[in-house]
């Protein structure tokens, strides 16, 4: 043993918590043991309900033994074979098993490490596929927390509001609501037509967008599932000014929605499907899928990474892939989408401070507001937060959502069964009731 391993205390106790910085803002102070399936297990053996997978990423469970034992063998083999230099047999299998799954025929795959990243390809690719500057994202949407991610991101000012000067020619248009715009009708789709040909009658020029930048299912900003018509549209209005349209699917994409692809939901073929979370069960991995062709635009070295498509991360990923093929996945998330739906919307009936309850496959989410003020829609995010640590209490795992926090979002795993999903009606039943909503 060296001097210096000697010097070092005993790992035994556990490190004070506050060894990890505040930025992290908090749900729980629970100490992880271990995972598996939809729950959390504490170093002292307390099991939790986990219904945020991660903020949406243990898609297959925690710990699923296939791809657990895919990163043990594939770690025992390479760690790192980087993307300029070589190629590795886990990253050629998933280019090609991610093409095959890519919304378009001839589509191909880019790799990288986080959501935000893969973002900021997406822009990157969108400008110089199109020679434009200027992308437009939508009012509640998120993107990530890197610069070019800021600027699209409008979902709290919190992400960017410290941030400023942020990249520009980034411009925002309404993302139509059907809650707040009293149902998803035609009065929605007037005052939302409205504001598309005020944005580019006053602010920009369509001939300079490169790209219309949505999330087919407004992730962080609450929840919100858009009225049929939006997708469609965005397609036709990217189709009129020769725009790409893209889709960040980070939060919606690997059958998180109870298709493989949310956009699917639409029938609405992206220009570019940006991704990550889901993908490879808790290993860093993100990327986005594009025409070959559209691909082909960026001459090499135009862009790239240091671990994009790492060896281990592509092994999960293709793990994952099996798993959800499988195990029916999909099918499951449809199921106990419907199921959890149903159940939330019984809890909450008795409940004047739920507002909305809406979701699509195993995205769910309850709305809070304050029925007693002028505005009975007024968000009331202090109700949130008390539903929030009651469901703690009852060891279920939730997190909030929207521009105020006024949202509690539920993100099972896609591999949850039907007993947990009434488990966590119940609790949230309870939980309603001990929080006064
Ligand atoms: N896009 C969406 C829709 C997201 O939900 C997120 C993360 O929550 C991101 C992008 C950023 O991903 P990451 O945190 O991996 O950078």
């Amino acid at each position: 043993m060296s001097d210096t391993a000697a010097a070092q205390p005993a790992q035994a106790t556990m490190p004070d918590r506050s060894v990890v910085p505040g930025v992290w803002a908090r749900y729980t102070d629970l100490v992880i043991d271990h995972g598996e399936g939809s729950w959390l297990v504490t170093t002292d053996g307390e099991r939790y309900l986990d219904y945020t997978s991660g903020i949406g990423v243990t898609g297959t469970g925690h710990a699923h033994p296939r791809v657990s034992a895919a990163v043990a063998e594939q770690a025992a083999k390479l760690l790192h074979g980087q993307q300029n230099i070589v190629y590795h047999e886990p990253g050629l299998r998933l280019h090609a098993e991610l093409a095959r799954r890519a919304p378009g025929k001839d589509w191909g795959a880019f790799l990288c490490n986080s959501g935000a990243e893969a973002v900021e390809a997406a822009v990157k690719l969108a400008r110089v596929a199109t020679g434009r500057p200027v992308v437009v994202a939508f009012r509640g949407g998120f993107h990530g927390r890197t610069a070019q991610a800021m600027a699209l991101t409008s979902s709290r000012v919190t992400i960017r509001g410290d941030f400023e000067p942020l990249p520009g020619s980034v411009y925002h248009a309404p993302y139509p609501d059907p809650y707040r715009g009293n149902g998803d009708g035609a009065a929605l789709r007037s005052a939302w037509e409205r504001e598309m040909d005020a944005l580019f009658a006053q602010l920009v020029d369509p001939r300079h967008v490169a790209a219309l930048i949505i999330e087919p299912v407004i992730g962080e900003g609450g929840y919100i599932v858009p009225p049929d018509w939006l997708l469609p549209r965005l397609r036709e209005i990217a189709d009129a000014h020769g725009i790409l349209l893209v889709v960040d699917e980070v939060q919606t994409g690997f059958g998180r929605t109870g298709r493989f692809w949310a956009v699917e939901h639409w029938g609405v073929m992206p220009d570019i499907l940006v991704m990550a979370k889901g993908i490879a069960s808790g290993l860093p991995l993100a990327g986005i899928l594009a025409p070959r062709a559209t691909l082909a635009r960026w001459a090499p070295g135009a862009h790239g990474g240091t671990y994009g498509g790492n060896a281990i991360a592509c092994a999960a990923a293709l793990a994952t892939l099996e798993v959800i093929d499988d195990e029916g996945l999909l099918a499951n998330a449809r199921a106990r989408g419907e199921q959890l739906l149903d159940g939330l919307r019984r809890a909450a009936s008795e409940h004047t401070g739920v507002g909305d309850v809406r979701g699509l496959g195993l995205m769910a989410a309850l709305e809070f507001v304050s029925p007693d003020a002028a505005d009975p829609r007024a968000p009331n995010p202090a109700l949130a937060k008390r539903v929030l640590s009651e469901a703690l209490t009852r060891k279920l795992i939730l997190l909030s959502a929207g521009s105020f926090g006024q949202v509690v979002r539920f993100i099972p795993p896609l591999v949850t069964t039907a007993a947990e999903v009434d488990q966590a009606v119940a609790v949230v039943a309870d939980s309603l009731a001990a929080a006064d909503a």
